[in-house]
């Protein structure tokens, strides 16, 4: 981390701690008006932050279009739109990329192995995400410490070294019965798979919907290893004042 982001980051730790959403995120967009981008997949957590946003400061909003998303998600997309009118930039796989992995593995290569669904992901999402980040200081997310074992020791403000950017996780401490609660009090759009039992939402050939008492991963890359389930987006560092 530069010396000045590093003093940026930990001064913004003391000033966002015990703000409300909408006053940090003011707070961020103040000290970097061009450099705050929030990623949506548009999952109920994401449509709180996009509603919080719509309140607050026009960050940007962008979004990883895998070309892999359910219907439902292009329609969640749609519906965003027309509630809030707000920008929603789309970053899409290289097509070099993508045509080269498509041609030599198959279309659905994911299932596979652990290396091809890697691959998959870093191509569709990990090289988008980079560029999506480009020239940005800070990258607003819908990540919960309730999401799964090893986003626990997230912080609410973060650095990722990955990406050299400061993270913002304004749900971190969010319970699941919150987020539904504000979507509803608000009659927020979303994923209408959210009411079939699918919780975590990515591309449609690698999720399912869960069942009672599973984990909130459990519909994500079912057919691995439970420890493996990231796509590469979220490497979490922390860094202590
Ligand atoms: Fe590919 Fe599945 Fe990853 Fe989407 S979630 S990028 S289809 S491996």
């Amino acid at each position: 981390m530069s010396v000045l982001l590093q003093d940026s980051f930990l001064s913004l730790q003391n000033d966002i701690s015990g703000l409300s959403i909408t006053e940090a995120l003011k707070k961020l967009y103040n000290a970097f008006p061009e450099g705050v981008t929030f990623s949506t997949s548009f999952s109920y957590e994401d449509q709180v932050i996009t509603d919080h946003i719509s309140k607050s400061v026009p960050v940007s909003i962008f979004t990883l279009d895998t070309g892999r998303m359910f219907p439902e998600t292009y329609s969640t997309w749609t519906r965003t739109l027309e509630r809030y009118g707000l920008p929603v930039k789309a970053f899409y796989p290289e097509e070099e990329q993508i045509q080269n992995f498509v041609t030599t593995n198959g279309p659905n290569a994911f299932y596979e192995s652990v290396e091809l669904r890697q691959k998959c992901c870093y191509i569709r999402k990990v090289v988008p995400l980079k560029k999506a980040l480009e020239g940005k200081a800070v990258w607003i997310t819908g990540l919960r410490a309730q999401h799964s074992p090893n986003r626990g020791d997230l912080q609410l403000l973060e650095w990722d070294e990955t990406n050299r950017v400061i993270k913002y996780n304004p749900l971190l401490h969010w319970t699941t019965e919150e987020v539904i609660q504000y979507i509803n009090q608000y009659n927020i759009p979303y994923n209408a798979l959210h009411d079939r039992g699918f919780v975590s939402i990515g591309c449609a050939p690698c999720t399912r919907a869960i069942k009672s008492g599973e984990d909130f991963r459990a519909g994500r890359w079912w057919w691995e290893d439970a420890g493996k389930k990231e796509c590469g987006l979220h490497v979490h560092q922390t860094i202590s004042k």
